[in-house]
């Protein structure tokens, strides 16, 4: 029997530590584009466990393909081979026309291995052991020690300083800034191609070619976090796709597992070629069979479906939405995003508030930034939904 939510929300905070003010929401089960409540209150889900849930939940194919690998190996170390980690990496390596992965369990691991990367690559040019790395402000791209010590925000560095050292931070879609930051010790810069946490800001075109200019004239290694802005949610299985800048070394978590916990860092072939080696680095869990199935499942079923097509078609039609929303109301200042990936900043209205309004009315969304709503749905949602949340939302401002 379940309990009723009061009881269950004080014996989670009489046992787990608390280091989120959460919400008071008990959520039990998930359907499609749905989830509900341990009081049987249905949800639309506009947050899809912050851009986790690409295929919502029960997507046709990809229990069963978790269950099957269940029923036949769920971890094996990285001491042995296993068939999913092979072709969940042969799968990433073809989306991206990138070189070798790296499987990781989390977001802030694939970045731990990227900024490795970057420092091995300088190293076995130099031998130098003061390498620098170039960082963007308000960036987000973990809560481990490297990954927080080139995350541009001073409210999560400030407790846990001194960070990893060597970190130099520059303005996002500033190029200047990013150039006056080139010593002769940097290698490397790493930005979201989309900036999420921060408040969904998009690289500028010019900015992104500018940085790929600057790291092929330095030799630096080009970082691009695709942890929330990958996998098919900016409209390209890539964001930087849309760009046409590759990255030498690319982070994806997220959406990656669609649900299941994994990452990974991919490197290019110049990257791979000259940086990490046996010995270098590792993980006990890493890339293991269970958590290989669902990736590998993950782009079976991206392909399958069309589903980055679908984003394209339903993010233009969500951005039109949007932008009427913006032109409707005063306190809604702008729209910013791509594809499945939208903000909408709000200026004079706490955006907190509106949040609670939503849930009030059966709609899950979130925050990022300064006062940004975020909209980060998953990629399988149709028009009828956007409709739904725009009813819903509509509601919750009044
Ligand atoms: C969520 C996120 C991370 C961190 O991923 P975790 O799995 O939470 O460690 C890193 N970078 C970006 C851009 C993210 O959105």
């Amino acid at each position: 029997m379940t309990e009723n939510k009061e009881t269950i929300i004080e014996r989670a905070e009489g046992a787990v530590l608390h280091t989120y003010n959460r919400y008071p929401l008990v959520l039990e089960k998930g359907e499609g584009v749905y989830l509900y409540d341990t009081e049987g209150k249905q949800y639309l889900d506009f947050a899809a466990g912050i851009a986790v849930q690409a295929l919502g939940y029960h997507y046709p194919g990809y229990d069963e393909a978790l269950k099957a690998q269940i029923d036949k190996l769920l971890h094996t170390s990285n001491l042995f081979y296993n068939v999913p980690a092979m072709e969940a990496a042969e799968k990433l390596v073809k989306a991206s026309g990138m070189s070798k992965v790296f499987f990781t369990n989390s977001g802030t691991e694939a970045i731990e291995g990227a900024l490795k990367t970057a420092r091995k690559y300088a190293w076995l040019k130099d031998k130098r052991e003061d390498h620098e790395i170039i960082a963007m402000k308000h960036s987000f791209h973990g809560r481990s020690m490297g990954a927080l010590s080139v995350t541009g925000n001073e409210a999560y560095q400030a407790p846990f300083r001194p960070l990893v050292g060597g970190i130099r931070f520059a303005e996002y879609n500033n190029l200047e800034s990013v150039r006056a930051q080139i010593t002769e010790k940097t290698c490397g810069i790493i930005l979201e191609t989309i900036q999420g946490e921060g408040g969904i800001y998009p690289a500028t075109e010019e900015f992104l070619k500018g940085v790929k200019a600057l790291c092929e004239e330095h030799d630096l290694l080009l970082i691009l976090d695709e942890i929330q802005c990958g996998m098919g949610r900016a409209g390209h299985m890539f964001a930087w796709q849309e760009y046409g800048v590759k990255p030498n070394v690319m982070t994806c978590a997220k959406a990656l597992g669609c649900g299941v916990p994994v990452g990974a860092f991919v490197l290019d072939e110049k990257a791979a070629a000259a940086s990490l080696a046996p010995g270098d680095h590792g993980t006990t869990y890493g890339g293991n069979p269970f958590a290989c199935a669902a990736v590998s499942a993950v782009f079976d079923l991206f392909a399958e479906n069309g589903i980055v097509d679908h984003v394209r078609e339903v993010g233009d039609y969500l951005s039109g939405k949007l932008d009427e929303l913006v032109r409707q109301y005063d306190f809604i200042a702008e729209r910013r995003g791509r594809g499945l990936m939208q903000g909408l900043a709000f200026q004079g209205r706490p955006v907190g508030e509106i949040v609670v309004k939503s849930q009030e009315m059966g709609l899950l969304v979130i925050t990022a930034g300064n006062n940004v709503l975020r909209l980060v749905p998953p990629l399988i949602i149709e028009k009828k939904h956007v409709d739904e949340m725009l009813d819903k939302l509509t509601r919750a401002l009044f």
